[in-house]
Order: structure tokens, then C-alpha cells, then sequence
């Protein structure tokens, strides 16, 4: 599992599509961190997602 395939839960695309700000954050933090992500680095990056997208729903609201 690449971090091409990684899907945003805001806007359920693809992350490195960068639809929507989420998908932009999360992109931006990929490019730093260039090493090949391992298991734990994205379950911490599905965890930032999931807390970003919570806030964007409760601030659309
Ligand atoms: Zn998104």
C-alpha cells in the first residue's frame, strides 16, 4: 500500500488528488516525510484525517 492510495475521509478521494483541504494537509505532510511510510506512520496520518474531517463537519455545521 502506497501513499497514492491513501483516501481522504472529507471528501473520499484520492489524498494525493488534493480535493479538499484535508487532502492538501495530508499531501503536504507525505512530501516531507519521504521515507516509505510504514504501517504505523499511516495509521497516524488516517487518525489526522479522521480528526480534520470531524472538525470540518462540525464547522459546516
Ligand atoms: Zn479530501
Amino acid at each position: 500500500m502506497g501513499s497514492e492510495d491513501l483516501v481522504c475521509a472529507c471528501c473520499s478521494g484520492l489524498v494525493i488528488e488534493g480535493r479538499c483541504p484535508t487532502c492538501r494537509a495530508s499531501r503536504e505532510y507525505l512530501r516531507r516525510n519521504s521515507t516509505p511510510p510504514s504501517p504505523q506512520l499511516l495509521l497516524a496520518i488516517l487518525v489526522i484525517v479522521m480528526v480534520l474531517a470531524a472538525l470540518a463537519v462540525r464547522h459546516a455545521t
